[in-house]
């Protein structure tokens, strides 16, 4: 693949090895939805494990970023939920050329990478996140509970400006979708919550 085409992603020998047009694709996508990372070049290696991770070096001016994941079975999520990492790295970041303005700080953790990916895009819901506690029901059935989650997510992250337990807010909120009825919509056949 020609290094326009994987502008701005470098990536490392293993994972060129891996690379195919579906992965360089879900990666411009993703990041397409990702504007704070606009102009800067992210460094793509594998992983063997199950997640991916992402490092963001707190004092290096170049603040060089990295992402690891694993190609198998790679999801939207899965590069969101890295992508995320690194503005969290970012909203930490003792560089000032790497830090990001206030009001588009990320808090650093999982679960709340997990909101922030969720909240971000619909792209990032064809996987159920990882770190967000979901009941049994609502991770065992994903796509079903999918768009809803996602609006409880956007909605949490109003919360959090007044509420300071916005993530129990989140996850109790979450939990009561699987007291609702699940409806057949006609239209077009799916599946949806009545929201
Ligand atoms: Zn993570």
């Amino acid at each position: 693949m020609s290094p326009e085409r994987e502008f701005p992603f470098v990536f490392t020998p293993p994972m060129k090895k891996q690379l195919s047009p579906r992965v360089l694709k879900m990666l411009h996508d993703a990041l397409r939805r990702f504007p704070e990372l606009e102009g800067r070049k992210i460094t793509v290696g594998c992983t063997a494990a199950h997640l991916g991770s992402a490092l963001v070096p707190l004092n290096s001016r170049a603040a060089k970023l990295t992402i690891r994941l694993k190609v198998r079975r790679l999801t939207y999520n899965t590069i969101g939920h890295e992508f995320t990492h690194l503005l969290q790295g970012l909203s930490k970041s003792h560089s000032g050329r790497g830090k990001l303005k206030h009001d588009r700080r990320i808090p650093g953790g999982e679960k709340q990478c997990d909101i922030w990916t969720l909240a971000r895009s619909s792209l990032f819901c064809d996987d159920a996140p990882t770190y967000l506690k979901l009941p049994r029901a609502v991770r065992g059935n994903w796509p079903l509970y999918a768009r809803a989650v996602r609006r409880l997510c956007i909605a949490a992250l109003e919360k959090r400006k007044s509420y300071r337990l916005y993530m129990r807010w989140l996850e109790s909120r979450i939990k009561d979708l699987t007291r609702k009825p699940v409806i057949m919509r006609k239209d077009n056949g799916q599946l949806s919550l009545p929201f």
